[in-house]
């Protein structure tokens, strides 16, 4: 997978993309990440990427031209997905990741600044994406929340497959519960003790605990997905702009 990332602040990605699995992922090409900054692309002297809102109000908007530009440089493949992160857009969830992961080739991720960008930037989006129900200063964490979301669901990314089943909102049985507590060694530390069932070596009834666990954990903290067909889906895609100026 591609992923081309338009942003302001290149520099912010660099240890996140260095790092831990994501890392290694990106070392071994299972996806590669490419940064275009959208003032290279700003024409005048000053290369001015943002101005003031036509009717007045605070703070800046950034200016369509250098976005176009950069988003325009890039190659094209074949099953791309321009995203602009937007507190306005469907909210992130695992299924969001999965549906990005195995359906595209390029995923093209423009980080908003300021008030957020010129409205006629959404005829280049094909889509509008949010991390979640708060305004953050910019686009770059919540781009960061989902190449991280996406590129780990990417075969080779995870060394064994059975560990990405394993986790919280994996949909089985028509249910995305969340995943049960886990434990390593010691055995007991400071007076807690790993319950008794972890160390019988039954792996059946390591089965049952762990389902039973899934179920209480997610009655007492998420009970909203134990509702079958409400598990991780989102609102209606986003319809977004991309209509013919002419
Ligand atoms: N005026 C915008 C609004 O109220 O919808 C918010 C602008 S925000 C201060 C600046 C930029 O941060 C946005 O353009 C967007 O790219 C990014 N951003 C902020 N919060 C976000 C979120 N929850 N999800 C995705 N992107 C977000």
């Amino acid at each position: 997978m591609r992923i081309d990332l338009v942003t302001l602040f290149p520099d912010f990605f660099t240890t996140p993309l260095e790092s831990g699995l994501l890392g290694k992922a990106l070392e071994k090409n299972i996806a590669t990440v490419n940064l275009v900054n959208p003032r290279d692309f700003a024409t005048d002297k000053h290369r001015k990427v943002d101005d003031e809102p036509y009717g007045g109000g605070v703070g800046m908007v950034m200016k369509p031209e250098p976005i176009f530009a950069a988003v325009e440089s890039l190659p094209v493949l074949a099953r791309r997905e321009v995203i602009y992160l937007t507190p306005q857009g469907e909210r992130m969830n695992q299924s969001l990741f999965k549906e990005l992961a195995n359906n595209y080739d390029q995923l093209v991720l423009i980080c908003g600044h300021y008030e957020g960008v010129d409205e006629r930037v959404m005829n280049l989006v094909t889509r509008e994406i949010s991390l979640g129900d708060f305004v953050l200063t910019g686009g770059e964490i919540p781009a960061l929340a989902l190449i991280n979301g996406v590129v780990r669901l990417l075969p080779g990314t995870v060394g064994k497959v059975a560990s990405l089943m394993a986790e919280s909102f994996e949909v089985v049985n028509g249910l995305g519960l969340l995943d049960y507590p886990h434990y390593t060694r010691p055995p007991e530390f400071r007076g807690w003790k790993v319950p008794d069932v972890l160390l019988s070596g039954n792996h059946g009834a390591i089965a049952q605990w762990r389902s039973q666990q899934q179920l209480e954990r997610t009655q007492q903290r998420r009970p909203d997905l134990l509702s079958p067909g409400m598990t991780n889906t989102n609102p209606p895609k986003v319809s977004t702009q991309n209509d013919d100026p002419t």
